[in-house]
Parts: C-alpha cells; structure tokens; sequence
C-alpha cells in the first residue's frame, strides 16, 4: 500500500490513476469471507473506473468464482483479454448482439419474454444451446422480468430448455434498499426469487444458482447470499454503507503532477468568473486535472488537494483540464513537479489525512460509485501490486 505513495506515477503523465490490485484481491476475500459464499466480482462500467480486465484477474485472484457486468461488449472485452471464467451479463437492449455473446459464452441474464425469443432464435442460428440466467423484478423497479410477464416467460423458458435451445443456470434479482441491511423489501425480494425458481420446478426446470447480494447485502446480510453474492463497490475499496467500516482498502489513488507554482498578489481573482479573490498576497498551484478527467465541477471551492503530506484548498472554479490551489504566502514548500494526490486510500505516514473519494462524494451529495467511475478522460491508469498481474503486462 505505501507504494502507491512513495511513487504512483510514471514521470511523463501529468495525471494518473493508480490502481492497487492486491487491494482488489483482498477486498474480493474479505467479501466472500463474509458472505460466506462464492463471489461475482462485477466489473461493470470499465471496473467501476478501475480497468475492466485488471480489475477481473484481480478479483479472481482475490477468489472471486465468477464475473458480472452489464452489457454483452464489456463481457467480450474480457474475453478478448484472454479470461475464461463465466461472465454473467445482464443489460440489454434490441440491438444487443446475442449470437457474439452465445459464441463468447457469455451467460446472458434476461430481463423479458422478447429478450429470451432473441436469445432462442441466435441459438437455433448456431445450433448450440445458450446459457442463460433470469433476471427477475422482485421489487427493485428497474430491470427483471415485471410480474405480469413472468409466467408468459417461465414457460417459455421452460419449452426452449425442452428443445436445448437454452440451459436456465441462474435465477437473480437486484435489491433496492440493499444499503439499508434490515429493510423488509431485502426478505422479501429474496422470498419472491424463491417463489419464481419454484414455479420454474413446477415447470420443470430447475436453476442451478441463485444470487441477490449486492455489496452492502453481502457484507451484511449472509442468509441473503444464497449461492453467490454479486459485490462491486466492495471490491475497490468502499464501503457501501454510509458510515460502516467494514475494512475494505480503496484501490485507486488519483494523483496529478503540480503543473505550475506562482506567486499571486492580493486581490487577484482566481480562475473563471473569479469566484474567489486571493484576501492577501499568496502562492497557488495549477494541478492539471478537470471536470474532463472526473473531477466534478461541483466541487469547487469545497475540496483539498494532498502536496508532500500536506492538504491544501483548491481555490476558484474547476475547470476542464485543471484546477487551482493555494499553497499560502509562503508556497508551503511545494515545487512544479511534485505530486499533488486528489483522492486515495488513508496513508498512516501523512501528517494530515489523504482525501478520499468518499469525501468528495459525501461533499457534493452524491454517492463513490460516481466518483470513481468517472475517474477518466486523461488520467493515465497505472497499476501497482502483483494479484492477477504477470511480468509482461503493462499499464493501460
Ligand atoms: C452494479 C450491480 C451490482 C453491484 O452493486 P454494488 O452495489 O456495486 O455492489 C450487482 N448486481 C447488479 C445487477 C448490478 O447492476
């Protein structure tokens, strides 16, 4: 962990995202040690910002048992990474190409009677039989198969695993209140995917799986983990429960090299619109990272930048490629160069503590999932630790 620290960046990349896998590894663990259950690291949204096919080898190494994601082309891309552990993908639209995910093996979850007659039809195309999972809507309100559909579906499910169109291997649902452990819904829901695999029996086809648990489920709600627990968040280091520590590591530090230092005199407006006016002659930092690189414009004026173990203010308006800070009048000792840390796991060794990407969540009142997921743009991503890395690989 001190590693990424000591020496996050490349010296030829202005701004950095620097991902631990061996805390990916060992959130994964930590996951399915509570849960007491295999474990489906999703890696949805390029791994939550993290690096989709990194983040899946760490995971796996980590224990994980298997991999989720939201759409067909991010399973393929794993694919095409050369991993071959079952991928579940579940969001999908009339365009979706199932017959590539078919031949990528890619276990389809369907959220509706139209996506399953897709799903037949590209398996009658091949000759082969799909694997597929249902997704079914047990109270979350978004995707899964909506109660007036599901008996219409659950027999047709039933005829095309007759004809070896499909083989049914997982029945799964989402949680809506997940991040609120003893809401009755989270029983309830789990109750109602025990209702639908039954009348599947009843039909007789029998899921092989069943799996609900988000992260904050499975880190809390074990007797919801049935045979596999879905986490994402968890997995890079977040806790998905306002307030509890369950003693993750976050993976991803954000970090950009100070781009420029100078002096400024007293009533020097800062930035677009001047929205803040330097009250005495002072020093500030240009650090060269933007609303373009995931850095929310929200938060101008409301987060601190972490300069050779010090926090300082970012002053003015956040722009697209850069955002500025106030070293004090006396510059705070901070040189071009030198590695200003936006976001980052706690580092024990600095004297005031590293901003987290919960921080900046909790500042502009949305959620870390957002945060990191949108750590892009120029943010070069530099990984760091061994689980699921080999020699040869190199930084994406
Ligand atoms: C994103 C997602 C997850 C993971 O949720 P976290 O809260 O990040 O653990 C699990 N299941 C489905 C269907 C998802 O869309």
């Amino acid at each position: 962990m001190d590693t990424v620290t000591a020496s996050p960046a490349p010296e030829s990349a202005a701004l950095t995202a620097v991902v631990n896998t061996d805390a990916i590894a060992a959130n994964t663990a930590l996951v399915a040690e509570r849960a007491g259950t295999g474990v489906i690291a999703v890696v949805k949204a390029d791994g939550y910002g993290h690096g989709a096919v990194p983040a899946a080898r760490a995971a796996l190494a980590g224990g994980a048992a298997e991999l989720g994601v939201a759409h067909v082309p991010e399973a393929l891309g794993l694919r095409a990474a050369g991993i071959d552990a079952h991928i579940t993908s579940w969001l999908h639209t009339p365009v979706t190409d199932f017959g590539a995910a078919i031949a990528g093996d890619v276990d389809l979850a369907l959220s509706s009677p139209r996506q399953l007659a897709a799903v037949v039809a590209a398996a009658h195309e091949q000759g082969v039989t799909a694997t597929i999972s249902l997704k079914v809507d047990t109270g979350l309100g978004r995707s899964g198969i909506g109660a007036d559909e599901w008996d219409e579906t659950a027999r047709a499910v039933a005829a095309a695993q007759a004809e070896g169109a499909v083989r049914l291997r997982a029945m799964m649902c989402h949680l809506a209140f997940g991040d609120e452990p003893e809401n009755p819904l989270n029983s309830l829901q789990a109750q109602r995917l025990d209702e639908a695999s039954a009348d599947l029996v009843r039909l007789g086809v029998r899921p092989e799986l069943m799996h609900l648990a988000n992260s904050p489920s499975a880190l809390t709600r074990p007797d919801l983990a049935r045979d596999l627990v879905r986490p994402g968040i968890a997995l890079y280091g977040y806790s998905p429960i306002v307030g509890r520590d369950f003693g993750l590591t976050p993976a991803m530090t954000l970090a950009a090299r100070v781009a420029l230092v100078k002096k400024v005199p007293a009533g020097q407006g800062i930035s677009y619109s001047h929205t803040w006016t330097a009250p005495a002659d002072t020093t500030i930092a240009v650090v060269p990272a933007g609303y373009a690189d995931g850095v929310p414009r929200l938060l101008s004026g409301r987060m601190q930048v972490h300069i050779n173990g010090r926090r300082f203010p970012n002053v003015g308006r956040i722009c697209m490629d850069q955002l500025v800070v106030d070293l004090g009048r006396d510059g705070g000792g901070v040189r071009e160069g030198d590695l200003a840390v936006l976001f980052g796991p706690p580092s024990p060794q600095a004297t005031e503590p590293v901003p987290s990407a919960t921080d900046w969540a909790e500042e502009i009142g949305t959620i870390d999932y957002e945060i990191v997921s949108g750590v892009g743009g120029r943010a070069r991503r530099v990984y760091v630790g061994t689980a699921g890395r080999s020699a040869g690989d190199r930084d994406d």
